[in-house]
């Protein structure tokens, strides 16, 4: 009997250590993942359900984080502007509508800044995608800064440099275009593993301050823009528990 209790108290430890809870907590720049938000099963890690990203922006705002943006970042590093205390950048990554029909109402609710990478030939085109019109009133609220998200949202790695480029570059030119202001970051589709060592300074070269990948972690202040930024991607189907472990350790899992 003993021996069974034993085994089932060992298998509980190695099960919960998947977890990060015994990873030390780390301090910085939390920056967050997120893609659709819009009613689920929770089946789609791609996906958060409306009422489940209005209780994480609760514990965000309970936690003493302040929500900032692209532009904030970009003040720190080119004018050394301060950051809030625990500086956090909420990001939403490909531009799709339920953006605006979701998650805008939330966020304008709760007076949270926010942050949306366009992938910009999808936008007015695609459905399911965000039009200019609502890009610019996200703007106009003074909540919503946006980056690019490349033209196509192809896999940058596989194209040639050229190609690689001009999605780079001309889409920074058609966002500053539209938005009239300039664009500071950038975010690779696919993540981290789409982009290689020679992409990147593709990016620095057209302007960028900073590129976002999908490698998880938590920046460390002062901000460099010789580092790609670290994300913590809450994914549709976890707990708050895992939240609180990706507001702490940039990762919920190993
Ligand atoms: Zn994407």
């Amino acid at each position: 009997m003993i021996i069974i209790l034993i085994i089932f108290a060992f298998v509980l430890i190695a099960f919960s250590l998947r977890f990060t809870w015994w990873l030390p907590t780390k301090k910085g720049l939390v920056a967050l993942m997120y893609h659709n938000i819009e009613y689920t099963d929770g089946k789609d890690a791609f996906c958060i359900s409306p009422k489940i990203f209005k209780n994480q922006l609760e514990i965000i705002l309970n936690k003493g984080f302040t929500p900032v943006n692209f532009d904030e970042m970009a003040e720190a590093v080119l004018n050394g502007a301060p950051l809030p205390k625990k500086p956090i950048v909420i990001t939403f990554d490909d531009g799709y509508l339920n953006n605006w029909t979701k998650a805008f109402p939330i966020l304008k609710e709760k007076n949270i800044k926010a942050n949306i990478f366009l992938t910009c030939d999808f936008i007015g085109v695609k459905e399911d995608y965000l039009t200019w019109q609502q890009v610019l009133e996200m703007q106009n609220s003074g909540l919503i800064s946006f980056g690019s998200h490349s033209l196509t949202h192809r896999r940058l790695r596989d194209l040639t440099l050229e190609d690689a480029e001009r999605e780079i570059k001309e889409s920074k030119i058609m966002l500053e275009e539209k938005l009239n202001r300039p664009v500071y970051s950038f975010c690779y589709p696919y993540g981290a593993g789409a982009f290689d060592k020679r992409i990147r300074p593709l990016v620095l070269k057209a302007g960028y301050l900073f590129d976002f990948s999908t490698k998880k972690g938590i920046n460390k202040l002062p901000l460099s823009k010789n580092k790609p930024i670290l994300r913590a991607f809450p994914r549709g189907g976890e707990t708050a528990f895992d939240f609180h472990l990706q507001l702490t350790r940039g990762r919920s899992k190993l």
